[in-house]
C-alpha cells in the first residue's frame, strides 16, 4: 500500500492531522485539504474499499450511511436546502488519487455544470 493509498487510514489512526467534521465507529468525515467549494468534505469508511462499487457490493448499508452522513453535514452547514453535490471519483480518468473510497460533499455556492 502506497502512502497515498493509506492516507485516510493514517488520518483515522491520528498519525496525520485532519479537520474532522464527524466520526463514528464506521466512518469519518474530514475537510478536504484543497477545497473546491466553500464546503468540501470527504466522507470516508474506516474499512478500506478501493472504490464505490467495491463498497456497494460489500456493504450497501455503509454506502447508504455515507450518503445520509453527507446530508446531515450539509444540513449542519446550512446548505441542504440551497443544494450540494455528492460524487465519487473512480480511477484515473475521473481523477481518483486516493484509492480508499471517499464521498465528496461540495456546496456553499452555485456549482455550475456537471464537470464544474
Ligand atoms: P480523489 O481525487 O481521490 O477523488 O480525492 C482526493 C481528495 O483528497 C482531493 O480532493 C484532495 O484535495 C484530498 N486530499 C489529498 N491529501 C489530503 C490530506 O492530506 N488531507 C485532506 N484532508 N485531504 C487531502
Amino acid at each position: 500500500m502506497s502512502d497515498m493509498d493509506s492516507l485516510f487510514l493514517r488520518i483515522i489512526a491520528r498519525e496525520l492531522p485532519a479537520d474532522i467534521v464527524f466520526e463514528n465507529d464506521r466512518l469519518i468525515a474530514i475537510r478536504d485539504i484543497n477545497p473546491q467549494a466553500p464546503t468540501h468534505v470527504l466522507v470516508v469508511p474506516k474499512k478500506r474499499y478501493r472504490n464505490a462499487a467495491e463498497l456497494a457490493a460489500a456493504d450497501p448499508q455503509l454506502l447508504a450511511e455515507l450518503i445520509t452522513t453527507a446530508h446531515d453535514i450539509a444540513a449542519q452547514a446550512g446548505i441542504a436546502e440551497s443544494g450540494y453535490r455528492l460524487l465519487f471519483n473512480t480511477n484515473a480518468d475521473a481523477g481518483q488519487t486516493i484509492f480508499h473510497v471517499h464521498l465528496h460533499l461540495l456546496g456553499g455556492e452555485p456549482l455550475g455544470g456537471l464537470t464544474g
